[in-house]
This record gives C-alpha cells, sequence and structure tokens, in this order.
C-alpha cells in the first residue's frame, strides 16, 4: 500500500524509532506517547483492521506472530517483569486513525483501570 504510513515506515521510506523487530512485525515508539513507554506493534503486511486480518488464515498466522514474539517485544519496550496494557483500536468506532493493522503497547507507569 503505497499512500499507508505504516507500509511506509515498515519499507524504511518514512523513519521510526524502532525497537524490535522480525520477519512479520516491527515495533516503533508511538510519536505521541501517552505514557513512559508506547510503542506499535504493527504486521509487516498490510491489513486494514484485526477483523480484515483474523478473517484470513495468513492473517490469523500473523497474528500467531504477535503473540510468539510478544515476551521479546515487552522486554525490548523495557517492561520485562512489569505490567502493560496491549490495546487494538479496531475501525473508526474504535478509535482507530490509521488503517494499517496494529497494537499499542503501553506501560512504564501505573495506568487507570478506565479505558477512555
Ligand atoms: P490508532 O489511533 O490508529 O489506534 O493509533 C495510531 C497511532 O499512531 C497514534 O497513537 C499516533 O500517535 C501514532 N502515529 C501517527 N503518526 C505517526 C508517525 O508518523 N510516527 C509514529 N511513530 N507514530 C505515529
Ligand atoms: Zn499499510
Amino acid at each position: 500500500m503505497k499512500s499507508c504510513l505504516f507500509c511506509k515506515i515498515v519499507n524504511g521510506d518514512a523513519s521510526s524509532d524502532i525497537i524490535y523487530e522480525n520477519d512479520a512485525l516491527i515495533v516503533f515508539k508511538d510519536i505521541h506517547p501517552i505514557a513512559p513507554v508506547h510503542v506499535l506493534i504493527v504486521p509487516k503486511k498490510h491489513f486494514n483492521h484485526l477483523i480484515e486480518m483474523v478473517t484470513s488464515e495468513e492473517g490469523r498466522a500473523v497474528l500467531a506472530n504477535v503473540a510468539e514474539a510478544l515476551p521479546d517485544i515487552v522486554r525490548a519496550a523495557g517492561l520485562e517483569n512489569r505490567g502493560f496494557r496491549l490495546v487494538n483500536n479496531c475501525r473508526e468506532e474504535g478509535g482507530q486513525t490509521i488503517a494499517h493493522v496494529h497494537f499499542h503497547l503501553i506501560g512504564g507507569r501505573t495506568l487507570a483501570r478506565e479505558l477512555p
């Protein structure tokens, strides 16, 4: 997807502060962090949103890649042995602003129990 910002970051055509990368995904710092740690876990393959991803066999495999890498990502984010919040905003009503599936990993302070 040429016009997609996260595809550009994945391809190195836009800059980002990468903290972790493997064949399936890239993790970089959110440009507007809401906590001391706020990174985005971004599958390299473009899916518009979570439901589009999990309704294909290939997308479910990518979701499994995220699950497999999660302990290493949490360690790379400096959150080993700490708590965090993992969030997906799905589609416009869910608060999604970038139409390339991603997960927010947020932590580094005690987070309010209420979701916004
Ligand atoms: P969403 O609202 O789609 O769940 O999350 C999109 C996130 O991407 C937001 O938290 C926003 O701050 C972040 N973001 C938007 N543009 C950029 C950018 O150019 N670079 C980085 N690193 N993050 C961005
Ligand atoms: Zn994309």
